[in-house]
C-alpha cells in the first residue's frame, strides 16, 4: 500500500505527524512519502500544487492530509478543491457521533456553489452553483449504500433548500428517485431547519445527504456536539483514489504553539486504515476515549495536554 502524507500549513504541520504513527502501528509495511503542497510552498515557490504533485498523489492507494491555508486573495484559487477536482474525490463523508447519535454528513463534493466558475468584480461578483443529474445521482446511490450497510434500519435525510433555490429541485428528485430504486426510507428537509434540529436532536438522525457549501457548513456545525472542530475527521473518495482529512482548517489563530487537538487527524488515519481493509477503527477510538476519558486532553477540550504529549499517551494505550 503507498501513502501519501500532506502536513499541509499551520496546524496540519502539528497534527498529521501523531496521525502518522498512528499509521505506521498498523501498517508497518506501506510504503510512505512526503507530498508538499499549500500556501506556505506557494509563498516559497510560487506555486502552491504544482502537476507533479497531483501525479504524485494520483500515485498513492490513499492520501493523509493535514490542512491548507486559502488567503482571502480572489485571485488565490483554492488548493483543496483543486486536489478534489483533479482526482475525482465526488464524496466527503463527515462522521460526527457521541452519546447517542450516530450521523453521517455525505457532502457532494465535486460541484454546487464550489464550481470554481466565477467573476469577479468591483460591483458585481458572481459564482455560478451547478447541479448537475449524473453527480447528484452518484452522491445519492453513495448516500444511501451507506445507509444499507452501517446503519440499518434507517432513514436518509436529504438536506436541501429546493424552496428558495430552484437548482437543489434537480438535487432533492434526483435523491428522491434514487432512494426509491435503492428501497431506502428518506424524508426531506430544508438545510436551515434540518440543521439547528440536528443540533438539537442528533438521535433523530442516520445519513444525511447534502450539496457541497451546505455540507461544508452543517458538519461544522455539528462539531459543536462532539467538542469542536478537533474531533470531526472525514474521508474524500473518488473511483480511484481517496483522501483523509480532518474536516478542520489550518487554525492560524493556534498554529505554532503545539496545542491543535490531533483527534481529528487520527480518526481519519483510522478511516484510511479501514478504508484499506485494516479493520482498526474501533480499537483506536476506544484508546482515544480512555486517554480523554483519564484527563488528557488538549485545551480546546478543557485540558493542558500539548499536541505530542497527547499522541504520546494515545500511543501508550494502544500498546
Ligand atoms: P479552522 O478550522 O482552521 O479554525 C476554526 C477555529 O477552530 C479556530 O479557532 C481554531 O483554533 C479552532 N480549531 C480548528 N481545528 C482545531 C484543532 N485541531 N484543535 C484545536 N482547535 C482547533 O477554520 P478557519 O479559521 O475558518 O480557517 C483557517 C484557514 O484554514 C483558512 O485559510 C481556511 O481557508 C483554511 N481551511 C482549510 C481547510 C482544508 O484544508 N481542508 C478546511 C477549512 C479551512
Amino acid at each position: 500500500m503507498r501513502i501519501a502524507v500532506v502536513k499541509g500549513d499551520g496546524i496540519g504541520e502539528e497534527v498529521i505527524p501523531g496521525a502518522v504513527r498512528v499509521l505506521e502501528r498498523y501498517a508497518p509495511d506501506a510504503e510512505y512519502f512526503e507530498v508538499e503542497v499549500g500556501y506556505g510552498k506557494w509563498k516559497k515557490c510560487g506555486v502552491g500544487c504544482s502537476d507533479e504533485d497531483i501525479e504524485s498523489l494520483r500515485g498513492a492507494d490513499s492520501i493523509l492530509f493535514g490542512a491548507i491555508t486559502t488567503p482571502p486573495d480572489p485571485g488565490y484559487k483554492s488548493i483543496m478543491l483543486k486536489i478534489r477536482h483533479e482526482l475525482g474525490l465526488y464524496a466527503n463523508l463527515r462522521p460526527v457521533y457521541g452519546d447517542g447519535f450516530n450521523i453521517m454528513v455525505v457532502r457532494e463534493n465535486s460541484e454546487g456553489l464550489y464550481s470554481g466558475i466565477e467573476e469577479i468584480g468591483d460591483t458585481r461578483s458572481t459564482t455560478l452553483r451547478v447541479v448537475t443529474k449524473t453527480a447528484s445521482e452518484r452522491i445519492a446511490r453513495c448516500a444511501c449504500e451507506i445507509l444499507l450497510k452501517d446503519f440499518k434500519g434507517g432513514t436518509l435525510t436529504i438536506g436541501n433548500k429546493a424552496n428558495a433555490i430552484k437548482s437543489d429541485v434537480l438535487f432533492r428528485d434526483t435523491c428522491i428517485e434514487v432512494a426509491n430504486d435503492m428501497g431506502v426510507p428518506y424524508r426531506t428537509s430544508y438545510i436551515d431547519a434540518l440543521t439547528f434540529d440536528a443540533i438539537q436532536n442528533p438521535h433523530r438522525y442516520d445519513v444525511i445527504v447534502t450539496t457541497n457549501v451546505f455540507g461544508d457548513i452543517l458538519s461544522d456545525a455539528l462539531g459543536h456536539l462532539v467538542g469542536g472542530l478537533g474531533m470531526l475527521p472525514s474521508a474524500n473518495i473518488g473511483d480511484d483514489c481517496a483522501l483523509f482529512e480532518p474536516v478542520h482548517g489550518s487554525a492560524p489563530d493556534i498554529a505554532g504553539k503545539g496545542i491543535a487537538n490531533p483527534i481529528a487527524a487520527i480518526r481519519s488515519a483510522g478511516m484510511l486504515l479501514e478504508y484499506n481493509g485494516i479493520s482498526c477503527y474501533d480499537e483506536i477510538e476506544d484508546a482515544i476515549i480512555e486517554v480523554i476519558s483519564s484527563g488528557t486532553k488538549t485545551p480546546d477540550l478543557g485540558g493542558t495536554a500539548d499536541t505530542v504529549s497527547f499522541c504520546d499517551v494515545l500511543m501508550d494505550r494502544l500498546d
